[in-house]
């Protein structure tokens, strides 16, 4: 019979989960961001149930986990990652290249942990399906080779896909008013920068429409989350460290990003993962916008007569908890009719293009970002709206046949401004 070891019961949360074992600590005790060895005693929670298959919704149960559902095997599924977790932990399993890869095919959408009844796999079952990848790049046997590939770049140029440090700010257009001694940033982000600059200019004419007071940081590098995200945690910690530094040169005290995987770098992962205390205040730019709308800051002179529907990115979303503020931007821009998909909020499938899956794993990453695309087909909506870059890019890369329009919000709140 094997054995399950809960030696440290600080960590268990009292009289709660299915077992109710008086050995379950309260949850507010256990920490995140720790390394795979801390959870060794809660990872055998897991009732293997497969609740965390499927989000109830008004039409039922429907599938969650992009990674089971295109794995077909109980692997694939936060089930059997959590067996494989405490197997490895517990040394029952050997760490081999095949096991690796399980945990680097999941886009770390943690769409299987809002399903859990479980308190301790509900709350930090995403803490240990990093630690896992943290663990396989201590092991030799992460990141993927597509990974490294741009991780090194990310090193040398400080920008995942390839291009120049020189040319990062080549979207700024010449009209664009910066102060030089702003206080607050607005942080582009790589992806915006290289591949939808749309978004990095409808941002900055925003700005300027409503006359804030800010900067581009010309010498800003990638904020590590692609290098975070696929387990290398060092290298990403050094990557947090040259941009903290920035801001610091620079008298920051307040960054607007556009990206979602931008805001939880800035916001979290240095704070909690590096220690690396900022004291500046982050704001994605939904959350900016809807300040300005509450304040009467801001005026949208042009009717946009548009059905859309909206995809919540997950590093928003459930790393972030943050559903409502883009909703109720799209929802205050006149003529904008929002109706939402069967999945949404914290139950909204994937886009398949987070964790380091679109360039390691592509079919599965394509696999993900259809099936979304045709849930938001189903809606009858014209467009299909987000606020994250890296979505949004995987939506182009992936809609066939001009069959759905996709906006970032920026997009949006631009037009309609500018009457
Ligand atoms: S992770 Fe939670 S929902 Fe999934 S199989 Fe285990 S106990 Fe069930
Ligand atoms: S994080 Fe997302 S892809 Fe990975 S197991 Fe959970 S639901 Fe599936």
């Amino acid at each position: 019979m094997i054995k399950v070891a809960r030696k440290d019961k600080s960590k268990f949360i009292d009289d709660k989960g299915i077992t109710r074992i008086k050995t379950v600590p309260d949850q507010q005790k256990m920490e995140r961001h720790k390394e795979l060895d801390y959870y060794k005693d809660v990872l055998y929670q897991c009732g293997k149930c497969g609740t965390c298959r499927t989000g109830y919704q008004e039409k039922g149960w429907l599938r969650v986990c992009p990674s089971g559902e295109f794995g077909k095997f109980e692997a694939f599924y936060l089930g059997g990652k959590n067996l494989l977790a405490w197997a490895v932990t517990s040394d029952q399993l050997k760490w081999t290249k095949n096991l690796a890869n399980i945990f680097y095919q999941c886009s770390v959408c943690l769409a299987c942990t809002q399903q859990c009844q479980i308190p301790e796999i509900h709350s930090y079952a995403g803490e240990w399906l990093m630690a896992m990848r943290e663990k396989a790049v201590q092991k030799g046997l992460g990141p993927m080779p597509e990974q490294k590939k741009y991780s090194e770049h990310v090193i040398r140029e400080y920008n995942p896909y390839m291009e120049k440090q020189k040319d990062r700010t080549n979207w700024l257009p010449s009209n664009i008013k910066q102060s030089q001694d702003a206080k607050l940033a607005y942080f582009v982000g790589c992806t915006t920068s290289y591949r939808e600059q749309d978004i990095a200019i409808n941002t900055a004419e925003i700005l300027n429409a409503l006359q804030v007071d800010f900067k581009i940081l010309n010498d800003e590098h990638c904020c590590g989350s692609p290098v975070y995200m696929t387990g290398q945690t060092e290298k990403a910690k050094e990557i947090a460290k040259v941009n903290v530094d920035l801001f610091k040169k620079e008298g920051i005290e307040k960054i607007i990003t556009s990206c979602a995987g931008c805001y939880r770098m800035l916001k979290e992962t240095y704070l909690k993962k590096f220690g690396l205390e900022h004291g500046i205040e982050i704001l994605h730019l939904p959350e900016f916008i809807l300040e300005k709308i509450n304040n009467k800051e801001i005026e949208f002179n042009n009717n946009l007569n548009m059905k859309i529907t909206y995809h919540d990115p997950c590093h928003i979303g459930r790393h972030m908890g943050i559903y409502e503020p883009p909703r109720e931007v799209l929802k205050s821009i006149p003529g904008i009719s929002l109706i939402e998909m069967e999945r949404n909020r914290q139950n909204a499938w994937c886009c398949g293009s987070g964790g380091g899956v679109r360039s390691a794993f592509k079919d599965f990453s394509s696999f993900a970002a259809n099936e979304r695309i045709e849930e938001a087909i189903e809606t009858t909506a014209e467009a299909l709206v987000s606020v994250c870059p890296f979505c949004i890019n995987q939506f182009k890369a992936n809609i066939e046949n001009n069959s759905i329009k996709t906006y970032d919000i920026s997009e949006l709140i631009n037009k309609a401004i500018k009457g």
